[in-house]
């Protein structure tokens, strides 16, 4: 048997996931990624672009490593519902002819990009954690996870010669709201098994510490919310719109106030609903507007009265299209005044559009004496004592880190060294991998 790691995309940046698992005759790829911070550069949208374009860009992940190997896809995994995990589904799933492999959420999500990007439909296959889905000799498991959005799953590819484990993205949390701790006992049981190689990311590899819980957040927005003197001021937070658990904590929060909670934007729409068919939490109660004529018409009622509301809307990275950039510019009777509170319940991708974009908002909004509470958040991604955890409870052979550049990748390696065991060997067992990459790991008779 042979098994070897195709480095597709993703292992030069942080964005445009992709990698493929060859084992024998049959190849299973993980996660088809879009660059989101490229395609600001290029200020372009994808849907009028076609896909050798966007890949020369390095808004796509450059598949071309699998030409040879296109009728040997089984199955393409979707491991959750992040864009710079399955952005690239609509334009680069239809070249293999295999089904999209992912948990309801995330399938539930991605069906809704394909739809906006006039994609034809794929064949789906829907697995729940802890189901296995058996492909000849190999079988590929879901192990239930926590990270910044829904159902993100840890995949577990078994094979004759040991488990090959994805592990892109994830926390470990164990305080979250609507989701269970990790799956923790069945990934130690995987780790006795033997896992042949996981392959991890490596975004906040290079931070030493344990990624705080939610229930930080959550504690951090009621601090910021309920804590400071708002009587009569208008309230608006920002998030994620796929952080469907920070929605939740925003909504708890805000409960506490008396205010009415109003969301808006179209993309928060999306995930809240979504979330809501596939029984994560009932949003029925709470107005969501997700088109601009509702989105507008609920702006401009609550300018009246804006100390009876809490808006809860897209734009957290300052995009000038998104709701709260169209607040600030004063598209809506609802206006900016002083005293108003604008509260960041996330981070800035630091690339440079997102910087200069949430600059220029904050610029605006302080123009017009709002007070701005920024990183309102903790991470959805493993810190360097997570990732500690999880190579002690895999003990994997083979180890390669993904989902950023040289650097974090580095940084993955530099942390396994630290155990001073000498298992992990750099070029040995220790894989640094760059896009279009293979890696064999070792052939059995
Ligand atoms: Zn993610």
């Amino acid at each position: 048997m042979t098994i070897e790691i195709f480095a597709v995309g993703g292992y030069e940046e942080v964005g445009q996931n992709m990698t493929a698992v060859k084992v024998d005759d049959q190849v299973v790829i993980m996660d088809m990624g879009i660059a989101l911070d490229k395609l600001l550069l290029w200020g372009e949208s994808t849907d009028a672009l076609e896909e050798p374009e966007l890949q020369r860009m390095g808004v796509l992940p450059d598949d071309s490593v699998l030409d040879k190997y296109r009728n040997n896809v089984t199955a393409i995994i979707a491991s959750h519902a992040h864009l710079d995990h399955i952005g690239a589904m609509g334009k680069l799933a239809k070249k293999y002819n295999a089904p999209i492999v992912g948990t309801p959420f995330t399938l539930g999500i991605l069906k809704e990009n394909l739809r906006e990007e006039k994609q034809k439909p794929t064949k789906f296959v829907e697995m729940q954690f802890g189901e296995v889905m058996e492909l000849g000799d190999l079988a590929i498991e879901f192990l239930h996870v926590t990270h910044s959005t829904p159902q993100t799953t840890f995949t577990a590819l078994h094979t004759s010669e040991g488990i090959v484990f994805y592990a892109n993205d994830y926390k470990f949390d164990n305080y979250q709201a609507l989701e269970k701790p990790p799956d923790y006992k069945r990934i130690e049981k995987l780790g006795r098994e033997g896992v042949k190689a996981m392959i991890v990311e490596s975004v906040r590899a290079d931070d030493p510490s344990k990624t705080p819980s939610e229930l930080v957040a959550k504690q951090m927005l009621n601090d910021t919310i309920t804590e400071t003197l708002n009587d009569n001021n208008g309230i608006l937070v920002t998030c994620f719109s796929s952080h469907i658990e920070r929605l939740n904590s925003i909504l708890e929060v805000g409960k506490k106030l008396g205010r009415q909670i109003v969301f808006c934007g179209s993309s928060m729409s999306k995930y809240m609903n979504v979330a809501q068919k596939c029984g994560i939490r009932d949003f029925s109660e709470f107005e969501i507007y997700g088109r601009s004529k509702g989105r507008k018409k609920a702006l401009n009622e609550a300018a009246k009265n804006k100390q009876d509301y809490i808006f809860v809307v897209t734009g957290g990275q300052g995009e000038p299209n998104a709701v709260l950039s169209r607040i600030a510019n004063g598209e809506y009777e609802y206006k900016i005044d002083p005293g108003d509170e604008v509260i960041f319940s996330c981070s800035t991708i630091p690339n440079p559009s997102n910087m200069a974009n949430r600059d220029i908002l904050e610029r605006k909004l302080q123009f017009y004496g709002a007070r701005i509470f920024r990183d309102v958040h903790v991470s959805g991604h493993a810190g360097k004592e997570d990732h500690r955890d999880l190579l002690t409870m895999l003990n994997p052979e083979h180890v390669i880190p993904c989902h950023g550049g040289l650097d974090k990748l580095s940084s993955y390696a530099k942390l396994a060294s630290e155990r001073r065991d000498d298992k992990y060997l750099l070029g040995e067992t220790m894989h640094i991998l760059q896009n279009g990459q293979r890696l064999d790991l070792g052939a059995k008779a």
